[in-house]
Formats: C-alpha cells, structure tokens, sequence
C-alpha cells in the first residue's frame, strides 16, 4: 500500500536534492533532468519537474531568475540563499551575510505573516563593471586632459 501524506524523501527527490548538493546549485531544469537522468534512468523528466516544483514549495529550493529565459534551481540551505547579481556582466555573487532578522520580524509582526525561506537577489553592478562604468564617465568628461 502507498502511504500519502508527510513529505517522504522519495528517491527522485532525494536524487534531485543529492545533485544540487554535489554541483552547488545553480542548475537549470534541462541540466537537473540530464544529470537525473545519467544517475538513475528511471526519473522521467516529468517526475523532475514534479520533485522541483515541490522542494521549492516546501522552501528546500529557490528559483533563480538570472536572465529572463532561464531559472536556475538553487538549495536554500538554512532555509536562505542570497545573491548578488551584475546585470552588466551577469556574473553571480554568492553572499552569506544574512541581516534580515529584524525585517523578518517586523513582517511576522505587522502582517502576521510566517517567513519560512527567502531567496535574495540583489542586482546591481559588480566592483569590476562600477569601475569600468566609472571609467567611461571619467572619459566622457574630460577628454581633453593629456
Ligand atoms: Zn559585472
Ligand atoms: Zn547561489
Ligand atoms: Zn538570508
């Protein structure tokens, strides 16, 4: 008999958790269902999209909108993840500097509402692409320097 209920670690979910965890995160559904797919053939692709959609309801992995076509699935280890995204050079900054308590408090005070997880996403440019930027400004207004 099949036992309903609870959120067993059935073996899709535990061979999808077990390759996020090896790889870092950061995979996309079509790499998740190859990389599956070579560890147990059985998993249909279906059945990935399935586990996916449940580990990110349940806050065990968030989405990643990093360009507007791909979401790329990460483990929201601790129930957070934050990143740093430059959106000139889509480069990806893991941070783990969490100061959100305070928020997180003041939203479970003032909308009676439970966090459970969060995936922060910060976009902006990285030290590299603000100095280049910065670079160009400079250019651009004084030229006739040298
Ligand atoms: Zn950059
Ligand atoms: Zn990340
Ligand atoms: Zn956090």
């Amino acid at each position: 008999m099949l036992r309903a209920g609870g959120y067993k670690l059935t073996i899709p979910r535990l061979t999808v958790l077990d390759i996020l965890e090896e790889m870092g995160g950061h995979l996309t559904s079509t790499e998740l269902i190859d990389l599956v797919e070579q560890r147990n053939p059985t998993i249909g692709r279906a059945t990935v999209f399935r586990t996916l959609d449940l580990l990110a309801q349940l806050g065990i992995v968030g989405k990643s909108a990093q360009s507007s076509s791909t979401i790329s699935y990460v483990l929201m280890s601790g129930g957070h993840h934050h990143h740093l995204v430059c959106t000139h050079c889509q480069r990806v900054i893991e941070f783990p500097e969490c100061e959100l308590t305070d928020l997180l408090n003041l939203l479970r005070s003032r909308y009676g509402f439970h966090p459970e997880s969060h995936l922060l996403e910060v976009y902006g440019l990285c030290a590299e692409c603000k100095a280049w930027a910065d670079n160009l400004d400079l250019n651009d207004s004084h030229d006739t320097e040298g």
